[in-house]
């Protein structure tokens, strides 16, 4: 299984959609059993865009939302909100 921080590292290739089939079917499974990167992913997907405020309405542990905002500035997507 993969954890959250291997999972953004990786969403920027899923979308691209980059990833080998094997580490695709993995993070495909940990979406399924973790509601942070479910949104995040939904977020991703819908607006490309992360809004701070989402990730507030939902349980993130720290680690994830320092990955997140790690992710952000490296691929250099705007947030709306700062
Ligand atoms: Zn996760």
């Amino acid at each position: 299984m993969i954890c959250c921080k291997e999972c953004i590292d990786l969403l920027f290739d899923y979308f691209e959609g980059s990833l080998e089939q094997e580490t695709k079917n993995s993070l495909e499974e940990h979406f399924q059993d973790c509601p942070p990167c479910i949104a995040f992913l939904n977020t991703y997907k819908s607006t490309t865009t992360l809004c701070r405020e989402t990730l507030n309405q939902i349980e993130i542990p720290d680690e994830v939302r320092r990955a997140l905002q790690n992710f952000l500035k490296e691929h250099k997507i705007q947030q709306k909100k700062m």
